[in-house]
C-alpha cells in the first residue's frame, strides 16, 4: 500500500474549513499511529457528510438527546463507554473526562480488532488520564452471542455485565446485538438513517467532536445543581426516540429543500 507522504502539510488557519480539515487531520494522525482502522476513515466522510448536511452545529434534538443519555447513564448500575478508533483520535481527554464524572467504565471495543491497534487505544487513554481502560487483549474474553469471531469479544468487568453501553459511531450489527442483550444502547451517529441510530434507544445525531463536551457540561450540570434520581426519570418519561429520527430527518429534507429552491 502506498501512503502520500504529507508531513509537511499544515493546515492554513484562514481556510473558511480549517475546522473540519483539523479533524480529518486527527484520524489521519491516528491512522498513522496505528489505532484509526482504513474504514474509519471512510466512516469519517460519511459522518462529515451529514454534519454538512445538517449545518455543522447542535440542533434541539441532539441537545434533548444528550440530556436523555446523561440521565440514563447516572442511572444506570453499570454504565461502559465504548471506544474505538475514530473516538480515541477524536476526543480522547473529553472520553475519559466525561467516563469518570459519570462512573462509566471505559472498554476498547473494535470492529476490526488487533492486538496492536486494542494496545494503541489504550495508550492514548491513558496518556489522557484513563486508570483502567476495559477489553484489551486477554480481558476481552467473554463473547456476545449472534457476532462472528472476533467481532464478539468484549470484557467480562465491562460490557458484559453493563445495563447501559454508549457506544459512539458505530456499526449496525453489534448494536442490535446488545440491544438483544436487553442492554439500553445510546450512541452518537451523525446519519440518522444507519441500522445503529435506528436500532438505539437514545440516538445523539451530532458529531462526536460537540457531542462530549457538551456532555460534560450538562453532567457537571447535573452534579451542581444537585438534581435528584427522580427529576432524572422524568427526562427520561418524556423522551421518545423516534420522534428525535424523525426531527433530524426532517431537518435534513429542509435544509436541502431550502438549497434546491431557485
Ligand atoms: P450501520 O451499520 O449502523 O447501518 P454504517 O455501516 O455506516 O452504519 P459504521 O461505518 O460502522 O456503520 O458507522 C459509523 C457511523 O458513524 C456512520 O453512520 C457515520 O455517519 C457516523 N460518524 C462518523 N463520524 C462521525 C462523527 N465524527 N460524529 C458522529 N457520527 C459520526
Amino acid at each position: 500500500m502506498v501512503i502520500v507522504d504529507d508531513e509537511d502539510f499544515h493546515v492554513p488557519e484562514d481556510h473558511p474549513r480549517a475546522e473540519s480539515i483539523k479533524i480529518r487531520e486527527q484520524l489521519i494522525e491516528g491512522f498513522k499511529e496505528g489505532f484509526v482502522a482504513v474504514a474509519g476513515l471512510i466512516a469519517h466522510g460519511r459522518g462529515e457528510a451529514f454534519d454538512y448536511i445538517l449545518g455543522e452545529k447542535t440542533h434541539h434534538f441532539a441537545e434533548k438527546a444528550e440530556k436523555a443519555a446523561v440521565a440514563t447513564l447516572i442511572l444506570a448500575k453499570n454504565p461502559v463507554i465504548s471506544v474505538n478508533g475514530n473516538v480515541a483520535a477524536l476526543v480522547p481527554y473529553e472520553i475519559v473526562q466525561l467516563s469518570k464524572l459519570l462512573k462509566a467504565k471505559l472498554e476498547v471495543n473494535l470492529f476490526y480488532r488487533t492486538k496492536k491497534r486494542e494496545e494503541a487505544i489504550k495508550k492514548v487513554l491513558e496518556t489522557a488520564g484513563a486508570e483502567k481502560v476495559l477489553g484489551v487483549g486477554e480481558s476481552a474474553s467473554a463473547t456476545i452471542p449472534e457476532l462472528s469471531h472476533p467481532r464478539r469479544k468484549v470484557d467480562p468487568e465491562g460490557i458484559l455485565i453493563a445495563d447501559v453501553v454508549m457506544v459512539p459511531l458505530e456499526d449496525g450489527d453489534r448494536t442490535i446485538a446488545l440491544r438483544k442483550l436487553e442492554k439500553q444502547v445510546i450512541t452518537i451517529d451523525l446519519n440518522p438513517l444507519s441500522r445503529t441510530a435506528q436500532e438505539a434507544n437514545i440516538t445523539i445525531v451530532n458529531n462526536i467532536t460537540r457531542t462530549i463536551p457538551e456532555m460534560i457540561q450538562i453532567t457537571q450540570n447535573i452534579i451542581n445543581t444537585k438534581k435528584k434520581r427522580e427529576e432524572l426519570q422524568k427526562i427520561l418519561k418524556t423522551y421518545n426516540n423516534k420522534e428525535i429520527l424523525s426531527m433530524a430527518t426532517k431537518t435534513i429534507n429542509e435544509h436541502l429543500t431550502k438549497l434546491t429552491k431557485t
